[in-house]
Order: C-alpha cells, then structure tokens, then sequence
C-alpha cells in the first residue's frame, strides 16, 4: 500500500526540504520504495538530490496537464524524484480556472502511485493553493517544528488551514507526525520548545528529535543526502532513527 505525506508547515526555513530529503533517503536506504515530489518554486529537494533544477518536464509542466508524472520523474541513488523550479510559483495564477484545481496533484500522482510504498511531498512556506493541492494530494501530514522562540506561533493557522481542507476537500487527510528539528539539547530554550510542542501535539511528536548539525546545510550544496555527504554524522543518525520510527508507526 502506496502512501502519500505532505511535510508541510507555512513558517520558512524550519527543515520541511532537510527532513523530506533526508528521511525519503534513509528510507529508501532502509528498502522502501520512495518518490518525493519537489512542490516548491524554490527547487530545494531538487538541488538536494544533486537534479538539475532546468530539467523539463518538471512537477509544473505534471500540474498544468502537459506531461504525464512518469515523465518528470528522475531516478537517483536515492529516491526517484520529480523536480520543480520557479515555473511553479506561475501555476496557482493558471490553475485557477481550471478544473479539479485542488486536485491536479493528486490526480497526477495516481499514475505512479502504486510504484511506490512512500511519496512524500516537499511544500512551500505558504497555506495558498500549492499547499492545498499537496494537502488534498496527501494521506497525512508531517509537520516539522523548528526548536526556537515562536516555533509554535502559526501552527494553529496551519491547523486551521487541514481542518478546512479536511471538511471540505480530503476528509481522510490525518496528522502523521511533528518532527523536532535544529534541536540544541545545551539550551534550556530547546527543551522548553519540545515540551511546548509535545503539549500541543500529544503523542504526535516523534521522539527521534534532529539536532542541529552542521553537515546537514552542508550536504545540499554537494546535491546530496547526509547520509551519503557524512554517514557518521550527528545528523546522518538521526534522519536514520526517525526513518525506522516513522516506518515502524506505519506498520503497527
Ligand atoms: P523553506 O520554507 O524556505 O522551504 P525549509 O522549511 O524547507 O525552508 P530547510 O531548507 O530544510 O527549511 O532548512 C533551512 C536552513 O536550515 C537550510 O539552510 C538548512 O540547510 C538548514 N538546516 C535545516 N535543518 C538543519 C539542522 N538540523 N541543522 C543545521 N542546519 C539545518
Ligand atoms: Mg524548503
């Protein structure tokens, strides 16, 4: 069974590309069949799996109806990939007369969707129409929560937004998981953040928390996963514990 997980949070820079990257890689490492699909003008998963942001078709060219998703898709040591780039940020001013447009995602996806045990969706820092169709597109979310002063401040519009796409556009869409992210285990601040957010989610945080580490910011500029840029990294080890928590979840 295929199953589809938008890393969403409207906040930017809190680690929604670091932790698709890496935990689709671990995964797929670990033998799982794994597609991420770069939802982001910004082309970050792209670049971060070493894809050349330029290629075509890319995930745009999928969501206007002018390649099927089999064509975008790129095979990496990885994970397959479907690559995106600033063309999509056109898209929400196209999509909106057209059809279905909160599903285009998820109609497109539904090609390829069998060939794999896990997509994961990288979103944009916004709650506009790319998120929604990632969120109608999606089975869960994952929602990464970086461990700083205001990490909680825009989480309640975030849930607002899946509590309206849940009535009205995917009422299956469930919370698959927060993911403690750039975590200093020396700051009292960190902790407090983590207790704040284990509040708010209760028995939603993975307990697999993701220290900062710096060969995590490094390795994208290597247009690789930690796991292949520093395997005995801080980081490295913890992309690969949350990818056994979250896989052991799923099969329980
Ligand atoms: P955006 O909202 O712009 O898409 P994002 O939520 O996808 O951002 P990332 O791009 O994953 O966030 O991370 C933001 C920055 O922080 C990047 O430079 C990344 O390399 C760095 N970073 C992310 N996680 C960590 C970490 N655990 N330790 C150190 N640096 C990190
Ligand atoms: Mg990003």
């Amino acid at each position: 069974m295929s199953k589809t997980i938008a890393i969403v949070n409207q906040k930017g820079g809190v680690g929604k590309t670091t932790t698709c990257v890496n935990l689709a890689a671990a995964l797929s490492q670990q033998g799982h069949k794994v597609l991420v699909c770069d939802f982001d003008p910004q082309g970050n998963a792209t670049s971060g799996f070493g894809v050349d942001k330029s290629r075509s078709p890319s995930v745009y060219d999928v969501l206007l109806g002018n390649a099927p998703m089999s064509k975008a898709i790129v095979s990496t040591d990885w994970a397959d990939v479907v690559p995106s780039n600033k063309a999509l940020s056109g898209a929400t001013v196209e999509l909106i007369a057209m059809e279905r447009r909160e599903y285009r995602l998820k109609d497109a996806l539904e090609e390829v969707k069998a060939k794999y045990d896990y997509i994961f969706i990288d979103c944009p820092p916004s709650l506009e129409l790319l998120t929604l169709d990632s969120l109608c597109a999606a089975d869960t979310l994952l929602v990464p929560v970086q461990c700083e002063y205001y990490a909680l401040e825009g989480l309640s519009d975030l849930m607002y937004t899946v509590r309206l796409a849940k009535r009205s556009l995917n009422p299956t869409l469930e919370l698959e998981g927060v993911v403690l992210t750039m975590y200093d285990g020396r700051t009292n601040l960190s902790m407090q953040v983590a207790e704040e957010v284990k509040r708010y989610f209760p028995g939603k945080v993975y307990a697999s928390v993701i220290p900062r580490n710096v060969r995590l910011s490094e390795a994208p500029s290597h247009g690789k996963p930690v796991l292949s840029y520093d395997k005995w990294s801080r980081g490295a080890e913890a992309y690969e514990a949350l990818a056994q928590e979250f896989h052991n979840k799923n099969k329980a």
